[in-house]
């Protein structure tokens, strides 16, 4: 993997990307860029749209608030999304702020709110996950943007996943086994994780996802983790395992 430059603010932005092209900032980056970071005429930042890859790219100050950037070459290339599905019930605000970002960080390529029984929360803040999303791909030089879907009920996010995607199920309940042990056991293929509301699953619940041909029940220890917790305790241990590491 090619290291990220972290000398240079790097920005996301929803532009195609290519040599030579001026993107105009809008006036909030482009105070942020002069008056915080208090950036001068040429110089450079990082740039990307989880598209194109990452650029160095030039400023141009054209007032206090006003500037463009003018791209200047390519940093590093895009590298392919990655096959993740995160699924989970969505928390309160803080903790779901702290889910978008560490999805992200953790290599999730889909991230799919799943509505369940004891689920706390009816409406997503979308533009709010979104933006953390971006701001933890901004300073961690991630440059695979997650999609973000609207929220489905279990039963549907169930049905809509493919039948050959492995998920990864985070059940209190399988304490007795070792999650490296179940997970070893496990083809490289598509992959997908899921894990439950504060209360947990209701046994109704549980049944379906048990009965699903492609689950993998796993245990993550012998305590029971707040569902945040839980989320980056099963990506981690989930790549760890048969994630994107080169093999040797
Ligand atoms: N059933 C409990 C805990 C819910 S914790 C309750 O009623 O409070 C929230 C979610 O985190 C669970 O649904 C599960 O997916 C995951 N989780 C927490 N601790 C876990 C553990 N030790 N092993 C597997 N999954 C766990």
């Amino acid at each position: 993997m090619s290291i990220p430059d972290f000398a240079r603010y790097r920005l996301c932005l929803d532009h195609d990307l290519a040599a030579d092209v001026r993107l105009p900032l809008e006036r909030d980056q482009a105070n942020y860029l002069i008056s915080v970071l208090r950036m001068k005429q040429d110089d450079t930042v990082l740039v990307f749209n989880g598209r194109d890859g990452e650029w160095l790219a030039a400023i141009t100050v054209e007032g206090r608030k006003q500037a463009s950037l003018t791209l200047l070459r390519p940093t590093r290339a895009q590298p392919p999304a990655p096959d993740l599905h995160y699924l989970f019930a969505p928390l309160k605000q803080a903790r779901l702020d702290y889910i978008a970002q560490k999805a992200v960080e953790m290599g999730a390529g889909v991230i799919q709110p799943v509505l369940t029984r004891r689920t706390q929360v009816a409406r997503l803040k979308f533009d709010r996950m979104r933006a953390n999303a971006i701001e933890a791909a901004e300073q961690c030089g991630i440059l695979s943007l997650p999609e973000i879907r609207a929220e489905q009920s279990l039963d549907a996010a169930l049905e809509a996943l493919d039948p050959g995607r492995i998920l990864v199920f985070c059940d209190e309940a399988m304490a007795q086994e070792s999650p490296v042990a179940a997970l070893s056991r496990v083809a490289p293929g598509p992959l997908a994780v899921l894990i439950g509301p504060e209360g947990g699953f209701d046994a109704a619940e549980r049944a379906r996802i048990l009965a699903r041909p492609a689950t993998l029940p796993i245990s993550l220890g012998p305590r029971i983790l707040r569902a945040d917790t839980a989320a980056v305790a099963a990506l981690a241990l989930v790549q760890a395992v048969l994630g994107d590491w080169p093999r040797g």
